[in-house]
């Protein structure tokens, strides 16, 4: 059974069904996720989190057993302190795990456990995650159907925390209180992080207070039910504490300020 999870990294991320093929170790056990350096990685789902910092092909590795009795691996994550590989950076908290993070703490699905990088026998060969799925804590499996099955978090940042996202694309639907945006460019503050050409269409809350526009600088006071469906848009957030929900662009779970119709 393929059990709903969490996608491993936030951001843009490219990988295959790489699973079996073989290495110089033995067939890989897992796929790598290839992503920029220190892009974020997340809990699967909720667990508990295991540092280890001793493997020379694994460099800095986490292992996260989930609630549900499957375990997960990550491993190559970050050990570099600039932009570079350089290789300065220990297997702890801020570089390769969590800042904050503690060995054996427990954490919430969805919730930052680390950092991509290129730590072990992928130094300075390509930054990715190669991750893997353990069904019972037992011999791996492919993660791929897991991965393709798996939601996205849009952004991320620390539980509780504020946010505010701009989001731009076309229309598909509004309704008075909701619209729904095929997006195309998500930006998101405080991270910085820039996500393109999203699959699926975000629904948002457009409560009575946003403000919807006809352009930038135009009157205030627009219907959203004027909206049409291809119209170009611009979505501001309101600013609003991070949650799972908010990370992965849930029905509602993400409230309009601004809404500019072009
Ligand atoms: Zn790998």
């Amino acid at each position: 059974m393929v059990q709903p999870i969490v996608f491993p990294v936030v951001g843009p991320v490219t990988y295959a069904d790489d699973f079996g093929q073989p290495r110089p170790g033995g067939p890989h056990q897992g796929n790598d996720l290839m992503a920029p350096r220190k892009a974020i990685a997340v809990a699967a789902e909720g667990g508990t989190v295991k540092f280890w910092t001793t493997s020379l092909a694994a460099g800095c590795m986490l292992y996260l057993k989930g609630n549900s009795g499957t375990m997960y691996e990550y491993i190559h994550l970050n050990n570099d302190l600039t932009a570079g590989n350089d290789n300065r950076g220990k297997c702890v908290a801020g570089v390769a795990y969590a800042p904050g993070l503690k060995d054996g703490a427990r954490v919430q699905a969805g919730q930052q456990v680390g950092y991509v990088g290129d730590s072990g026998d992928a130094n300075g060969i390509a930054t990715h995650l190669h991750f893997e799925v353990h069904q019972n804590g037992g011999k791996a499996v492919d993660p791929y159907p897991f991965l393709q099955a798996a939601t996205p978090l849009l952004f991320y940042a620390k539980p509780g925390s504020p946010f505010v996202l701009s989001l731009t694309g076309t229309v598909v639907t509004a309704t008075a209180d909701k619209l729904q945006v095929q997006v195309t460019t998500l930006q998101s503050w405080p991270s910085g992080l820039t996500v393109t050409k999203l699959v699926k269409p975000l629904t948002l809350a457009v409560p009575a207070t946003a403000t919807v526009q006809q352009k930038p600088g135009g009157p205030g006071g627009m219907r959203l039910l004027s909206a049409y469906e291809g119209q170009p848009v611009v979505v501001w957030t309101q600013p609003a504490l991070a949650s799972l929900k908010a990370e992965r662009g849930d029905d509602g779970a993400l409230t309009a300020a601004l809404v500019q119709l072009g």
